[in-house]
């Protein structure tokens, strides 16, 4: 039974829950040690991933290792997926992209199991990648170039991330339009490398 005396509901149990909170997040945000933007895949040091605990990365496929057009990739990006499997991270590729034998080479290419289409941001993907790589919320970091669809995945399923300039691509009409508040444009005059896989594969084709 209540306490006649004691209120259920007090403004001051209000203001606590509201600093707990606010605390919460304030430890959220500085347990991560890594940065939360960056230009590209390979600037990201490996060592910052370990030793913020992380154990394994889901990754964008589209405008953050190769661009949608299949024009350029991601300077760096294949050898630091080498070199981070070296350390022993776990990866998972989580692609929106529509052209699934495209996704699936990629996937062979990179070694990388996906789910394709993923639907992101919606989490059942991203809970897949999860169960898949044995591995809790906090020891995966999600990295790919768009807000609405890799970002807040990663913040729904309680992943920290991390945000790529995306690769120069032709822009859909929505993307004209809100672009720059959902992507951050690759930064003019950085280095761009050409796709050779896509060369490869026609080369193939064309024996
Ligand atoms: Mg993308």
């Amino acid at each position: 039974m209540l306490n006649p005396t004691k209120p259920f509901f007090s403004i001051p149990s209000f203001f606590r829950a509201l600093i707990q909170i606010a605390k919460s997040f304030f430890v959220k945000a500085t347990t991560y040690t890594f940065p939360c933007q960056l230009d590209r895949l390979a600037d990201l040091e490996i060592d910052l991933l370990k030793n913020a605990g992380i154990e394994g990365v889901i990754l964008d496929l589209d405008n953050t290792i190769v661009s949608e057009d299949d024009r350029y990739t991601s300077p760096g990006a294949e050898t630091w997926i080498k070199q981070a499997k070296l350390q022993n991270l776990k990866f998972f590729i989580l692609s929106n992209g529509k052209r699934q034998e495209r996704a699936k080479a990629w996937s062979n290419r990179l070694e990388i199991p996906i789910i394709n289409p993923a639907r992101k941001p919606f989490p059942f993907a991203f809970r897949q990648a999860l169960t898949s790589m044995q591995l809790e919320p906090k020891q995966v970091v999600v990295i790919g170039d768009s807000r609405h669809t890799d970002i807040l995945g990663a913040w729904l399923v309680g992943c920290p991330s991390i945000q790529v300039a995306t690769l120069p691509h032709p822009f859909r009409w929505w993307e004209k339009l809100f672009g720059k508040r959902v992507q951050t444009p690759y930064p003019s005059g950085h280095e761009l490398w050409d796709n050779e896989f896509l060369c490869e594969k026609n080369s193939e084709l064309k024996k």
